[in-house]
């Protein structure tokens, strides 16, 4: 027999927003300007709040994107930072997809 593993297939967390809602790992799309690009990522990790509808990257997501899109990562340059743009317009109330294939 094998002792019980703590993964959660279906991870949560308590809202910091609003407290009152909880927060789900879901696959989205992220946006990010890259100098005067607008780049687009599928299938990013993010937690949403199921009531208030905030939305926190998943942080090592974010690391890894923000090393992939920084080659010169290391070098005193920021010119190329990764941050999240601004969410456009979206109904918080709306359930929320995911969006894989
Ligand atoms: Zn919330």
């Amino acid at each position: 027999m094998t002792e019980p593993v703590e993964t959660n297939p279906h991870p949560e967390k308590p809202c910091r927003e609003c407290r009152a809602g909880i927060m789900r790992l879901r696959f989205i799309t992220f946006f990010t300007w890259l100098d005067d690009e607008l780049l687009t990522v599928p299938g990013f990790p993010a937690w949403i709040c199921d009531v208030c509808g905030r939305r926190d990257y998943d942080e090592r997501a974010l690391s890894w994107l923000t090393a992939l899109l920084n080659p010169d990562a290391g070098k005193p340059s920021e010119s190329r930072k990764v941050k999240p743009a601004p969410f456009f317009h979206q109904p918080p109330a709306r359930p929320v997809q995911d969006e894989l294939p």
